[in-house]
């Protein structure tokens, strides 16, 4: 139709979000004392808009969108592969890993909400369709808030998550072998046998400290060690895996399809997880898909950010190919973050319900929501919250 072919991307605008934390915390790399992200707000020229979020520094992400505008503004939001392209191309010389693989996310995600939009269709059917009607969020957090004694509060916060309806928990490691293995004990004491527990050392650990640590829990029941080592070590997370029957997972911190397919070559990881938000959008992602699937690995892709990385997962997970398929499937896990969070709780409308531990994968068009806009402005007064609008 005349009136698909015409359509221009015609204003691109960049929001920077902050917040700080009422109280800090710690994981195994360092301190989080506030949050910090940047959207992106794409709008078309019959008026109808898309959001997208990147991962990364948010000032970096937003002089990376600042850099791509001009090859994106005037273009077909229908046509994003085109445009994903042509962001690529600009960008591959001197980018091909980092930050600005999350600015190409963060427009690539707009435009796909506002196709879905144009077409009035969800994210899930524009990329082949929905294989499920829910997720199984899985709780982040037992994050460190006391370095002297991390396990405070565990009794406290492994509760709340129970009590909320989780079934999964993933708690952070990276203190030191002994130290962890204490912590992981009481938190499987704490949450009994029938609560997923999943770890994660944000690649705190050399070879001989990861494997220590993944021997002494082998009984434990651990779903999954999370980013062990450090990212760059393909092949020492190929042995890793070799020495032990804890599943190895990582991606977070992984690019485009050409980085995973070395994750996928080396046989490094037993579960990918790339960040929509940062690995190249949902267009990029769709294709790491299919990678992953060809070497019979299953994705649960990591989540951080605001209600609209959380519906990027939603509609993302929703598509999921099951590795391997059969009659009766477990539910695909989603990473949702528990931390404190002012932003992702109160950004994006409708607000994200868990009920009987599950969540609706939304059918609306595009990404299923807005943001409500007097948050991202009228706040801009309140003492804790600064939103600055960088382009307009
Ligand atoms: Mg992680």
């Amino acid at each position: 139709m005349l009136k698909f072919r015409k359509m221009k991307i015609t204003k691109i605008e960049t929001f920077i979000l902050k917040d700080k934390l009422s109280q800090s915390f710690y994981f195994s790399q360092w301190k989080y004392s506030e949050r910090c992200i940047c959207l992106v707000k794409i709008t078309n020229s019959d008026g109808q808009y898309g959001w997208g979020e990147g991962y990364g520094p948010a000032e970096m992400l937003e002089s990376g969108i600042r850099l791509l505008k001009p090859l994106v503004v005037g273009e077909n939001p229908l046509e994003n592969e085109l445009i994903w392209n042509k962001m690529y191309r600009k960008t591959l010389d001197f980018a091909r890993k980092g930050v600005l693989v999350g600015s190409i996310s963060a427009i690539d995600i707009a435009i796909m909400d506002l196709k879905g939009k144009i077409l009035k269709l969800p994210v899930s059917t524009l990329i082949g369709g929905s294989h499920r009607k829910t997720v199984q969020p899985y709780a982040t957090g037992m994050y460190f808030h006391d370095l002297k004694n991390p396990s405070k509060n565990y009794q406290k916060e492994a509760e709340k998550y129970l009590s909320m309806g989780f079934k999964a928990i993933k708690m952070k490691v990276g203190l030191g072998i002994k130290k962890d293995f204490q912590n992981i004990k009481l938190v499987r004491e704490i949450i009994g046998e029938d609560i997923k527990l999943m770890i994660d050392s944000n690649h705190a650990y050399s070879f001989n400290e990861a494997l220590s640590l993944a021997n002494k829990i082998e009984n434990l029941d651990i779903s999954w060690f999370e980013e062990p080592l450090s990212p760059e070590y393909y092949e020492q997370y190929a042995e890793l895996r070799l020495k032990t029957n804890v599943p190895i997972a990582g991606g977070e911190c992984e690019y485009l399809r050409y980085g995973f397919l070395q994750l996928l070559k080396n046989k490094s990881v037993d579960i990918l997880q790339p960040d929509i938000c940062s690995c190249g959008g949902i267009t990029e992602a769709k294709r790491i898909t299919t990678l992953a699937s060809s070497f019979g690995i299953p994705i649960v892709p990591h989540t951080w950010g605001s209600g609209i990385g959380i519906h990027v997962a939603l509609q993302f997970i929703a598509n999921l190919e099951s590795i391997p398929g059969r009659l009766i499937e477990e539910n695909q896990l989603m990473e949702y973050d528990q931390t404190e969070n002012r932003i992702r709780d109160y950004l994006t409308i409708p607000k994200i319900e868990m009920k009987n531990g599950l969540i609706e994968i939304p059918m609306r068009p595009g990404f299923g929501i807005d943001v409500d806009e007097r948050f991202l402005y009228d706040f801009t007064a309140s003492e804790n919250l600064e939103i600055k609008r960088i382009i307009t």
